[in-house]
Parts: C-alpha cells; structure tokens; sequence
C-alpha cells in the first residue's frame, strides 16, 4: 500500500511570519492525519524557519530546486548539499516554471537528480506536458522521454525514493484542472512506463498530480488508483485549503 503524499509548493511567496502562522496551524490541523505524508517547500531562505518550526512533528520540509553543482563558483545556487544540511527532506525538480522560465532541459533536470539523490534528498520530479502538446495528442510521448531522461542517468532502483509529480502545465495556476480519468490515465501510463524497467519499483513508486488541486477536487483525483496524492501550488499557501486537501488525501486510505 503506497502513503498518499501531499506537498505544498509556495514558489515564490511567504515571508518568515506567514511560514511561522502556517506551520503551525498545519501542525494544529494535522495532528490526526499520519496516514498522509505531508510535506511544505517554501522559497530557499525561510525553510530554516520552517524546519524550526516543525521539529519533531512529521511535517517534512524540502527546497523548490538545487544546483547541479556540488560547490565553487555559481553565484545564486543552492546545493543538495546544503538543502540537506539545513533539515530539507525533499527537492522539487524539474517544475514546468524551471524549465520554461529557467531553460532546464531534461539533461540538467537528471543532472540536478543525481545531486539530489546523493544528498540524501527526496526528489519530486516534475513531469508534464503543454496544451499544445496534449491537443496534437503528444502527451504521453512528451512525459515518455521526460521520464525516461532521468530514469536513464539515475537508474531505475532509485526511483522507490522518488515521487514523480504529474503536473499537466495547462492545469498549473490556472484554475484548469484534468479530469480525475485524463489524470488517472496519464498516472497509469507513468506507472506502466516504469514497469518496463523495474515491475516492483512501478507497484510502490509514489506518483503526485499536481495542477489547480483544490480542496473541491482534491477527493476525487486522490481517489483514482494511480494517484497517491498532490503537489499543491496557490491552494497550499493557506493553511485551511492545505488541511482540507490533506484530509481529501487521507480519505482515500
Ligand atoms: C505547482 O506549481 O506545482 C502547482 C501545481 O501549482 P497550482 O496548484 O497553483 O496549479
């Protein structure tokens, strides 16, 4: 049975005394929830204070990227390293806002994996494709070599520490969501994909949807077969809609 896992992704927003208010009204909230994996990953500089403030609670923390670089010259990097070092449980990878702002290819992307790995990190790798991509009917080749990049560097045994998070970008801030069947098939296809390597790493390997989550559709993804939960943008910064789709999460189990 695979822990449905749900993970709030602030990208850019928060500040040190909403991380503080949030972290412990999630704490309050969650008290009864240990059938669900719950984690946060706020901008760089105030995971310390979340970290802090979720010491000895099962509220993981993690980073939103790190370098592929381990150390040296590279101004405005963070390194797995360093997330590590500082109490980060997970690393974002890969977020569709990475590679379409910030250029990652998939080869950066399976670089930035092995750093993560060797950290000692969870990596949420991002997978996901565009409208245009879906509507010519190329989704599942898009996410098919997305996949298999990083499986092809890091190995498949890996990938029972990894989360891969189905974020269709169409669906990411936009208030569009898929379909509980057009997730759930893009889930199996996932799962299927990675069978092809490993048949025991595709039974236990935890696989997210991530795109306009919100606390009214959040039950009815979770309860697809292939969904163990959601990475959450806009709808994790308040804690009440986080909790809410938390609980949709635990419902499920
Ligand atoms: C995300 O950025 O990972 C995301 C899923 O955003 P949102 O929930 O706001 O669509």
């Amino acid at each position: 049975m695979r822990q449905p896992v749900v993970i709030g992704n602030w990208k850019l927003n928060g500040s040190p005394a909403s991380t503080e208010a949030w972290v412990s009204a999630v704490l309050t909230g969650t008290g009864a929830l240990d059938a669900v994996e719950i984690g946060m990953c706020p901008p760089c500089v105030l995971i310390p204070s979340a970290v802090n403030g979720s010491a000895g609670s099962a509220l993981r923390i993690g980073g939103q990227d790190c370098a592929e670089q381990v150390s040296g010259a590279y101004t405005g990097e963070v390194s797995a390293d360093l997330l590590r070092a500082v109490g980060c449980h997970y690393v974002i990878l890969g977020h569709s806002e990475r590679r379409s702002l910030f250029g990652e290819t998939d080869a950066v992307i399976a670089r930035k994996m092995v750093r993560a790995l060797a950290a000692g990190l969870v990596p949420v790798l991002c997978v996901g494709e565009t409208l245009a991509e879906r509507e010519a009917g190329h989704m599942e080749a898009v996410v098919r070599t997305q996949v298999r990049a990083v499986v092809d560097v890091v190995g498949i045994q890996a990938f029972e520490r990894v989360i891969v998070a189905y974020e269709p970008i169409w669906a990411i801030g936009t208030g569009l969501t898929a379909t509980p069947a057009q997730a759930q098939a893009m889930h199996a296809f996932i799962r299927g994909l990675l069978a092809e390597y490993n048949p025991h790493v595709a039974r236990i390997v935890r696989l997210q949807y991530g795109g306009s989550v919100k606390p009214e559709n959040a039950a009815e993804l979770f309860a697809q077969p292939d969904i163990d939960g959601g990475l959450i943008g806009g709808a994790s910064l308040k804690a009440e809609e986080f909790l809410s789709i938390c609980r949709a999460a635990a419902e499920t189990r």
